[in-house]
């Protein structure tokens, strides 16, 4: 009987991108920097950190806008299918306290991220991310634990995690994430995640 885990990110995959969407919802338009702009996370969430701190913006006031923000269609009758199949942990790069709201959307399923450092008045002051190259290790060790590892992501921080994996699809990525990895498949809506996971699996599944 094989045991399998599938292994999910979260932005992009199954909500959006939560800072981009954050941006949006307070018209922060600084907040929507990403890796893009600034390559080094490092000096990225330092100056994320500091334009919370500047409009006064503390923990409870980022989880009540993050609230009104949804996952995708469709991301949580997914999440509950792919749960009734397979062991379903999700791999992501944001923070326990802000994936909160979404998670709860979700169902809660298995979340494995980073977590930020508060302050007595719930301003955000830091930041502590699990360990390097996250998605990565955390794949390596399910198979340490004689799992199967199928995977989904849309960026290039998921890239490592879809080569150390058994299986690694992706899922609406932009073109030139497309272009660079062509070994991994690349599908754009869930039934076709649900097919890939069905075919990749070594039992017998069906629909
Ligand atoms: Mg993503």
């Amino acid at each position: 009987m094989a045991l399998e885990v599938v292994c999910l990110d979260l932005e992009g995959v199954l909500v959006p991108e939560i800072w981009i969407g954050f941006a949006e919802k307070t018209g922060i338009s600084a907040l929507r920097a990403t890796t893009r702009d600034i390559p080094d996370y490092d000096v990225l969430m330092k100056q994320r950190l500091r334009i919370l701190a500047e409009h006064g913006l503390g923990l409870p006031d980022i989880q009540a806008v993050i609230a009104t923000m949804s996952p995708m269609p469709g991301a949580r009758e997914f999440v509950d299918w792919l749960r009734e199949r397979f062991q379903v942990v999700i791999l992501s790069d944001t923070f326990y306290e802000f994936s909160q709201p979404l998670m709860r959307q979700l169902g809660f399923p298995t979340l494995f991220c980073h977590r930020l450092i508060t302050d007595e008045r719930g301003m955000v002051v830091d930041y502590k991310l699990r360990q390097r190259d996250p998605k990565r290790q955390a794949v390596k060790a399910f198979h340490d634990l004689n799992y199967h590892v199928m995977a989904a992501g849309d960026s290039y921080n998921d890239t490592s995690m879809l080569s150390e994996a058994d299986l690694g699809v992706l899922f609406r990525a932009p073109a030139n994430v497309i272009a660079e990895f062509p070994q991994f498949a690349s599908v754009t809506e869930y039934d076709e995640l649900r097919q890939a996971f069905l075919k990749g699996s070594p039992r017998q599944l069906s629909m």
